[in-house]
Order: structure tokens, then sequence, then C-alpha cells
């Protein structure tokens, strides 16, 4: 069994929902167990401002798939939950799953890069990432607790817990 840690994301809809009905399908993928889940977190959008804000949630999972198939099942959940693709690569989304870790593996495959390589900059992936593991350290020696602290104000004042 391999562990590996997920970031949720929607802004459009019924964000809130969205998020709790898509810890549960999570949990219910085959060869995944769920292990912990974050608390919500609201966030000013990131990359591009003129949309609502996003709601943000982390979990950590345990799972006998592989980093590629992982990501195909969360594809499929994507799907199911009726992610629109916009023009826009960081516009409105009904459900965005990223895989942030997979096992400290590092890949650099076309459809998969772990760790994710921008959630080093992200107050909605490294603020539920403390919460969950205190202490976590990604696979180059990178401390998330130090990463968020290192975040510039205007990305830590855009988060909020709910
Ligand atoms: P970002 O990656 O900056 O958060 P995004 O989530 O909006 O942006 P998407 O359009 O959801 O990007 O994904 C584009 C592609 O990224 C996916 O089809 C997937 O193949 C690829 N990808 C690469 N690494 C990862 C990862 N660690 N987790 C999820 N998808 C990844
Ligand atoms: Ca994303
Ligand atoms: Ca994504």
């Amino acid at each position: 069994m391999q562990k590996a840690l997920i970031s949720l994301g929607s802004n459009l809809g019924e964000s809130l929902l969205t998020i709790e009905n898509a810890l549960n399908e999570i949990a219910k993928l085959e060869g995944v167990r769920l292990l912990a889940r974050s608390a919500l977190y609201q966030t000013k959008p990131w990359g591009f401002s003129e949309q609502n804000d996003f709601i943000n949630a982390l979990c950590e999972i345990e799972t006998s798939l592989s980093p590629l198939k992982l990501l195909e099942a969360l594809q499929g959940l994507e799907q199911k939950f009726f992610r629109v693709r916009s023009e826009n690569h960081y516009g409105p989304r009904t459900l965005d799953l990223d895989i942030i870790d997979f096992q400290e593996l590092i890949l650099d495959d076309p459809k998969l890069t772990l760790p994710h390589p921008r959630a080093k900059l992200r107050a909605f992936v490294l603020k539920p990432l403390v919460d969950l593991k205190g202490d976590y350290t990604f696979a180059n020696g990178d401390k998330a607790l130090s990463l968020l602290q290192a975040l510039p104000s205007s990305e830590l004042e855009g988060i909020k817990k709910l």
C-alpha cells in the first residue's frame, strides 16, 4: 500500500457540497482508502481573479493503484461531477482533483508530474497539508510549514478556514 495526498477544489455550482461529495467518492474508489481529510477552506482564485472564490480541501489516502491509475480514477470523478473545461486554464471548474504527492515519488511523465509542481506556491494546498501533517516534508526536502510561512501575505490573506 502506498500513501498519496490529493488536493480538491471547486468554484462552480454548489462547491461546498461538491467537495464533500467528492471526498465520499474518493473514499469509495476501488483500491483506495481514505486516511484523513482536512477542513474546508475558502480561497481567492489563483492566477485569474474575475471568478468566484474556491472551496478547497486536502485528503490523504492509502492506495494499491499505480500513480497513473490513480490519476485516471480521479479524472473519472472530475467527469462525474461534470467538470466543464473553459478556455481559461485557471478559470472556473466544478471539481479539480490534483495529486500533490504519491509516496514521495519524483515523476516527470507527460500526464503526471510528482510532486505537483505548483503545490509549493499555494496556500490552499500548504495550509490543509500542515493541518493534516504538521511536519510534512516534500521529496526534495522542502518543509510544508516553511513554504507556507514564506508565501507572500497576499496569498495568505486570500484563504480562510470554514
Ligand atoms: P494546475 O496543475 O496548475 O493546478 P489545473 O489543475 O487547472 O492546473 P488541469 O487542467 O486540471 O490543470 O490538468 C491538466 C493536466 O495536468 C491533467 O490532464 C494531468 O494529466 C496533468 N497533471 C500533471 N501532473 C499532475 C498532478 N500531479 N495531478 C493532477 N494532474 C496532473
Ligand atoms: Ca489544480
Ligand atoms: Ca488538475
